[in-house]
């Protein structure tokens, strides 16, 4: 699909008469406005977005689009703003989407173009299935601007249904799975209950904490916290199977066929009736043919007969179990079997087995990892429906900081985190958005942050949230949204601030993340990631391990550790772990020596030699 053949409408022209009159569009939603939303969804999609409303034309035009009137008069309905949209766009095509959906998928406008193009359409409606039931969205529709003159003729004839001129075009209906992207929100309660429900307040989730003290939270609360308030972000996409890796499922993926599809043969043998079987004396049976994988025997064994049988074939007609080859003697065309040697119903494969026809094969929120694709090659099932990636921007913040390529000035250091960072998010398969060094400076720091805001779904930065003298970063933050600054008992990192930030109509979950080297992996590990996974749809949570530990670690209650570790194979064949040299919250080279970290929680002392710890393995982290 070209998106330059392509200009956006978001219609938002209606009276409003189900929200009491109000317009719509301009509602709030989740931190901004519902047409703010579509917005956001609709421009990376198309060439160009413009609205069509009706009133309140210079807030339209406020969000720097162009906005345009019908002119059909007296509220003629959607059409009319298809009309004056199709007059005005200066593309092939014009895509349409209401302003009440702030759900809208990020490929509707891919989607459409090819069920157009395939089908030779004219305009092509997204249609979607919801407990059997076939839902038209018409005012989701991608078409031809050349049918102008067709929709006038209809509006002027006093046509007003959204389907009423479909009869005189070439409508294609294009199938989406994912019928949530499409909801539209047509009362104020819908709203407020959609709104609250999706964007909770920092102070309402806090509120839910028994003890809830900013200077001195426990890591527990904390990740309590950030889990309660982030959302996910709601729009899919379908991709090819092999795209899918890594990705997270949107929705079930429903088996189409039954695996196996037939009866077949666990074992290179022969196929008998167990009936013939008996339990005394050995069994002759005449072998009347025999059953390859992919091509199976088509007579019936009859009793006193069997076939010889490859692992994989269908199970002759008239067989229920299979003896191995080795178990038996054959002598021309009989096949002798001792007794007690099977079972009947021995190594035959079940027809759905492995998963029957219709049922969840694979459920949502997982990450597709290798073994998965070889599940859903396994049905056949060439695409499937997942999250759309989470963009994140990061950005290291500090006036001490060099990047690679410029000279390291006296008292400089270079900026390493946005390395350990960049790392951290390409494994969790998110888009980045690296900004680079910011200096201390209330302007710079600023601009950065509204730039990432209005460019991801979540930010990260390093530094800057401790009390140093020249920390601006706290104060911006602060400004721009809704953020809450932590100590946190725990060690490395206890500064850590939180929360979502705005900035011209858009927003963001923001993680600012310590300066230190070590403090930032660690509050990446136990408080960004399982966040950010949130937001992608995954359910992913931090499993550790428990693992002896092989010496002594000394820790006073109160605050939870993390130790950088070696876990190995120790002496007696157990895995044991052993913590790697200095442990200062700087000294990266431990992380980078360590293949795990030891956590000793809140309110564990010192552990003894031999003792059991929890550990968080680094491979397998995502
Ligand atoms: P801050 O929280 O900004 O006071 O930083 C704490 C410590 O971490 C200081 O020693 C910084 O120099 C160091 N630091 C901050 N950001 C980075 C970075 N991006 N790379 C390496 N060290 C950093
Ligand atoms: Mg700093």
């Amino acid at each position: 699909m070209n998106k330059e053949s392509i200009s956006g409408l978001i219609l938002a022209g209606g009276r409003g008469t189900r929200m009491g009159h109000v317009d719509k569009g301009l509602q709030p939603f989740g931190g901004t406005t519902m047409v703010a939303h579509v917005l956001a969804r609709l421009e990376p999609q198309v060439a160009t977005v413009a609205i069509n409303a009706n009133r309140n034309l210079d807030t339209y035009a406020g969000y720097g689009v162009p906005v345009w009137t019908d002119d059909t008069p007296d509220y003629a309905g959607p059409l009319a703003g298809l009309q004056a949209g199709l007059r005005r766009c200066a593309t092939t095509y014009l895509l349409t989407a209401p302003c009440d959906s702030p759900f809208l998928p990020a490929d509707l406008a891919e989607r459409l173009h090819e069920g157009l193009r395939t089908a030779g359409a004219d305009l092509a409606v997204a249609v979607t299935e919801e407990n059997g039931r076939r839902q038209v969205h018409p005012v989701f529709c991608l078409l031809k601007a050349s049918l102008e003159p067709v929709l006038s003729a209809y509006l002027d004839g006093g046509g007003r249904r959204m389907d009423g001129w479909y009869p005189q075009i070439k409508v294609a209906e294009v199938l989406f799975d994912d019928a949530d992207a499409f909801r539209n929100i047509n009362t104020l309660d819908e709203l407020r209950e959609l709104d609250t429900v999706k964007v909770p307040r920092l102070a309402d989730v806090v509120s839910c904490l028994s003890a809830y003290d900013p200077d001195a939270l426990p890591v527990r609360d904390a990740q309590r916290i950030i889990r309660d308030f982030v959302t996910p972000v709601r729009a899919t996409e379908m991709v090819a199977l092999r795209a899918a890796l890594g990705r997270v499922l949107a929705a079930d993926v429903v088996s189409p066929i039954n695996v196996p599809a037939h009866d077949n043969s666990a074992m290179d043998g022969y196929a008998l009736r167990g009936s013939d079987l008996p339990a005394d004396v050995p069994a002759r049976l005449r072998v009347i043919g025999t059953a390859y994988a992919g091509r199976a025997f088509d007579g019936k064994a009859q009793p006193g007969e069997c076939v010889r049988i490859m692992t994989g074939a269908v199970m002759p007609a008239g067989c229920d179990s299979v003896v191995p080859q080795e178990f038996v003697t054959v002598e021309d065309d009989t096949m002798v079997i001792a007794p007690g040697t099977l079972r009947a119903g021995d190594n035959r494969r079940l027809a759905g087995e492995d998963l029957k026809a219709g049922s969840a094969a694979l459920r949502a929120g997982k990450i597709v990892r290798p073994a998965d694709l070889g599940l859903l090659a396994s049905l056949g099932v060439a695409e499937v429906p997942v999250q759309r990636r989470l963009r994140v921007a990061f950005f290291s913040t500090g006036d001490e900081l060099r990047s690679i390529g410029q000279p390291l000035d006296e008292g400089c250091v270079y900026d390493s985190n946005r390395y350990t960072i960049y790392g951290m998010l390409q494994r969790q398969g998110c888009d980045l958005i690296d900004m680079g060094v910011v200096r201390d400076d209330p302007q710079a720091l600023e601009q950065a942050l509204r730039d990432a805001c209005e460019n991801a779904d979540a930010i990260i930065t390093s530094g800057g949230v401790s009390v140093g003298a020249a920390d601006y970063t706290k104060q911006i933050m602060a400004r721009l949204g809704d953020v809450t600054f932590w100590k946190i008992g725990m060690r490395p990192g206890r500064p850590l601030a939180f929360g979502r930030i705005a900035s011209n109509g858009r927003s963001a979950f923001l993680f600012g993340l310590p300066g230190n080297p070590v403090a930032v992996m660690v509050s990446f590990y136990f408080f960004a990631r399982e966040a950010l996974l949130r937001m992608m749809g995954a359910e992913a949570p931090l499993e550790l391990v428990r693992a002896r530990s092989a010496a002594t670690i000394r820790k006073k209650p109160g605050r939870t550790e993390y130790q950088r570790g070696i876990l190995a194979r120790g002496a007696d064949g157990q895995p044991a772990v052993t913590i790697t040299g200095a442990q200062g919250s700087g000294i990266l080279r431990s992380m980078s020596e360590a293949n795990c970290m030891v956590v000793l929680h809140d309110e564990q002392g010192t552990v003894q030699a031999g003792d059991m710890v929890d550990v968080l393995l680094f491979e397998g982290l995502i």
